[in-house]
């Protein structure tokens, strides 16, 4: 075999973010993409929309040789080659809905060796020479989504997939099997018939880490919140997440002065370095590491007893990830998550300013969204993320909220009060000048704008500053409104505003983020 070519990328951490784009893994991706890169034979069970196909895709892109990729769904397989193909990657389909010069395109392919991902209809294996032509071009690894359609007694059960277990056996190579749907009848029946009945290694662990506690607050005085969350389990090991590396530093030596063991962890900071604070890691007891999301792909200490974050992650993906850091030992563990409108701004920012192509940013704001959903959730933080990953289950018992329910009230009014604020002002402002607008403050850029004059001037003295601002950091993290990056952190309203400011559908709000301040500016009236 030849090994792979100078510069070949076969990490898969960084193939993730290269090719796929993604920041991390999803629930149950990491291990399953591990298994299946090391030619185990593999079953797992995915909820739809966990992210199964990445789950062969990478392993096909760390592996020598062809994968062969068994679907029945001829539309998503055409789908899937598509995207990897924009992504660089060698991928083919023989389907029936191919044409011809797409089937000679892809021979010509597989003869040149130039082929990683071979996508073929299970129809396909019936066909004349099927197999000669897997065995002659280097296939490594057969995956066969929707592995349940081997059975007979299914709904969806395909003939031809009886013909998948007799291909393993003839090329002799490891099989990774995908399904959604598998009880336990199911499953026994894939073993039987792709596996010879043979036990594969089987992933049917759910998305729940339900020994992690998790909680988010909104940022107040973020370093104090920190400090106060570690001192609270000092001596217990734990990672804080930062969203830059300057702030890593301040921080370790911030939690260093309050008496913890600490150290920073960053992409900038010498291998050398990096190495030494992971194996401190590893073996000191109740070390703090504060670190950008550099740190912890490699990290598996299973005795981690607390994550917190700083500042924002990027998506739901990755702070998943991150939290699933904690309590792998399944112990106890908590997590905290600081969120406030700078990282809102900031996380936005860096999706707009990205290369990626459009559709993808607008994957990443759609995965920013759900984590500023999650943050803004008033209900079980756990039944809201798994329910994003596609599990249903009912409240934890495990969270902030279901420790202890948030306050909440009907904000339609303030709310539509804010968005007439930033339509009457041709959405050109933020939110510090909208709040003075709300609260009736005459500021020099007030008067300069002659905004004394507009209606919503002074209608907002119910509330005090600190709660306007929470309530504009509650209306983006429902994406109501956005930062405008061309206008250095103008408010817009999006669509999703619209059925709100023609009353047409309520806005419920958190009262506890609400709290009035003592030192409250005084209003003008
Ligand atoms: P299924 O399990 O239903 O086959 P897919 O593989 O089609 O799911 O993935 C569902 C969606 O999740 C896709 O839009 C994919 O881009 C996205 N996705 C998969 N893995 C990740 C990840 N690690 N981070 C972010 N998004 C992901
Ligand atoms: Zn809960």
């Amino acid at each position: 075999t030849a090994s792979p070519a100078p510069g070949t990328e076969t990490d898969p951490s960084r193939l993730l973010r290269q090719i796929f784009g993604f920041d991390g893994f999803r629930p149950g991706q990491e291990e399953i993409v591990e298994a299946v890169t090391a030619g185990r034979n593999t079953l797992a069970i995915m909820p739809t929309g966990g992210g199964k196909s990445l789950c062969f895709q990478l392993p096909a892109l760390c592996r020598e040789g062809v994968t062969v990729v068994i679907s029945p769904l001829i539309a998503l397989m055409r789908d899937q080659v598509r995207g990897l193909r924009e992504a660089g990657v060698a991928a083919g389909a023989l389907t029936s809905g191919n044409t011809d010069e797409e089937t000679a395109e892809v021979f010509a392919a597989l003869d040149a060796g130039a082929l990683k991902l071979l996508y073929m209809a299970p129809e396909r294996l019936a066909a004349a020479g099927a197999v000669n032509m897997l065995r002659r071009i280097g296939v490594s690894l057969i995956a066969v989504d929707e592995a349940h359609c081997v059975s007979q007694w299914g709904h969806d059960f395909r003939p031809d997939y009886l013909r998948i277990g007799e291909l393993r056996r003839d090329l002799n190579v490891p099989l990774a099997a995908f399904t959604a749907t598998a009880d336990e009848e199911t499953r026994a029946e894939i073993v039987t018939r792709l596996f010879d009945g043979e036990q594969p290694q089987s992933f049917l662990r759910g998305f729940d880490r339900p020994n992690i506690h998790l909680a988010f607050t909104a940022k107040d005085q973020p370093r104090r919140q920190i400090l106060d969350f570690a001192a609270a389990r000092k001596g217990r090991s734990g990672i804080v997440y930062c969203g830059t590396r300057a702030k890593t530093e301040g921080l370790a030596r911030a939690l260093e002065e309050a008496g913890h063991s600490a150290a920073a962890y960053h992409g900038g900071m010498e291998p050398d370095q990096r190495r030494m604070v992971e194996a401190r890691f590893q073996s000191e007891d109740g070390l703090i590491v504060v670190a950008t999301v550099a740190f912890g792909m490699g990290v598996d200490k299973p005795d981690i007893r607390w994550v917190a974050h700083a500042d924002l992650p990027k998506s739901i993906e990755a702070y998943y990830q991150e939290i699933g850091r904690a309590g792998r030992d399944g112990a106890p563990a908590e997590t905290l998550t600081l969120y406030g409108p700078d990282d809102i701004r900031l996380r936005r920012s860096q999706i707009d300013e990205s290369l990626a192509p459009p559709e993808r940013r607008m994957a990443d704001h759609g995965r920013l969204n759900a984590l500023l959903g999650l943050a803004e959730a008033l209900g079980c933080r756990r039944q809201k993320l798994l329910g994003y990953f596609g599990e249903d289950s009912t409240p934890c018992g495990y969270c902030d909220h279901c420790d202890r329910p948030p306050e909440t009230f009907d904000g339609t009014q303030a709310v539509r009060m804010a968005l007439s604020a930033i339509l009457r002002t041709g959405e050109y402002f933020g939110s510090g000048h909208l709040i003075d607008i709300l609260l009736g403050t005459e500021t020099d850029k007030v008067r300069a704008r002659g905004h004394e004059a507009l209606p919503t001037f002074g209608v907002g003295q119910e509330w005090d500053r600190r709660q306007w601002q929470a309530i504009f950091r509650q209306m983006m993290g429902l994406d109501l409104v956005r930062p405008d990056r061309e206008r250095h952190g103008a408010l817009r309203m999006t669509d999703s505003a619209r059925p709100v400011l023609r009353d047409e559908e309520k806005v419920t709000l958190r009262r506890d983020t609400l709290t009035r301040s003592r030192d409250r500016r005084p209003a003008v009236k």
